[in-house]
């Protein structure tokens, strides 16, 4: 026998399943979005350096080094808004590419890493020092060097991991790296017989697919220059932020090129850059993006 179910109870029955699913769904998704943001909304905050060229440990005027002021930039966030998500950032030549000195790239390494500082592109002044040299003090010093067009001729893997994914609370935020054509002029003919460059297009080309499955933000680390950084926002329209160098100019206020935010501090670690995004959790597009940035020196005293 049948038992014809009452339609007041089946719709009332379907309800509270789907208010069960909900509740479920945000309490599993409650961290990811919280960091402070009662929208919803996933808050990342972006502190940002390039071209340091070997000032990141220097002393202004003012008594600070580029990294304590990146470390009380860190503190401040943390005490205003205790969970935030946090990514510090470097766009490549933190080195002093005169100097040529591994030791001194070695202390800066660890310095930025001491800092909290997540990655750091590739520039053309630290491969003065050698490709596996840069590569040695990175690992020691446990700052990742991000560079996705730089590989090996003979088995044709990466020199240095194309990407690092951090997760905050279940949001996925990838940072690739690319570095300029530059960096063949830094390197001896041992290296240029040992690695291979690829163009920006070829080697996103490569990665796309595996970057895009991974990460749900993605971010570019640039030693391109600023133009190049444009016509990649331009290009790939599912990136969200570059964070660029190679080019000394600092660009004052987050550029919006596309649905992509450009920023880029200038030169010896003069400014340091602090970007707040709100972005949305279901699309990953970008909410909002507030950038400035801090001046902490002078090229006077350089
Ligand atoms: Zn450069």
């Amino acid at each position: 026998m049948q038992i014809k179910s009452n339609p007041l109870v089946t719709s009332l029955k379907t309800a509270f399943i789907f208010l069960f699913i909900l509740s479920a769904f945000f309490s599993f998704t409650g961290n990811a979005f919280s960091a402070g943001d009662p929208g919803g909304f996933f808050k990342m905050r972006v502190i940002h350096t390039n071209d340091t060229h070997g000032n990141i440990r220097k002393t202004w005027k003012s008594g600070r080094s580029d990294i304590s002021e990146i470390s009380a930039m860190r503190e401040e966030i943390n005490k205003k808004t205790p969970g935030s998500n946090i990514l510090i950032l470097d766009a490549g030549d933190f080195t002093d590419g005169k100097k040529r000195d591994p030791e001194a790239v070695a202390a800066d390494m660890s310095a930025m890493a001491a800092a909290g500082y997540d990655a750091a592109a590739l520039g053309n002044h630290e491969v003065k020092i050698g490709i596996e040299k840069i590569k040695e003090i990175s690992k020691n010093s446990n700052l990742p060097i991000v560079c996705a067009n730089l590989t090996s001729k003979e088995t044709g893997e990466y020199v240095f991991k194309p990407y690092i994914i951090k997760d905050f609370g279940g949001v996925k935020v990838g940072i690739l790296g690319f570095s300029t054509p530059k960096i063949l002029e830094s390197m001896n003919a041992d290296e240029l017989a040992k690695f291979n460059y690829a163009g920006i297009e070829d080697a996103y080309d490569k990665i796309i697919e595996k970057f895009k499955s991974e990460c749900d933000v993605r971010i570019v680390l640039s030693h391109m220059g600023t133009d190049e950084d444009f016509k990649i926002a331009e290009t790939h329209k599912k990136i969200k932020l570059i964070v660029g160098g190679h080019t000394p100019d600092p660009i004052d206020e987050p550029v919006f090129k596309s649905a992509c935010c450009v920023v880029n501090t200038g030169k010896y670690g003069i400014n340091v850059g602090m970007l707040d995004m709100t972005i949305d959790p279901e699309s990953f597009e970008i909410k909002s993006a507030d950038g400035v940035l801090k001046k902490v020196g002078d090229e006077s005293e350089l």
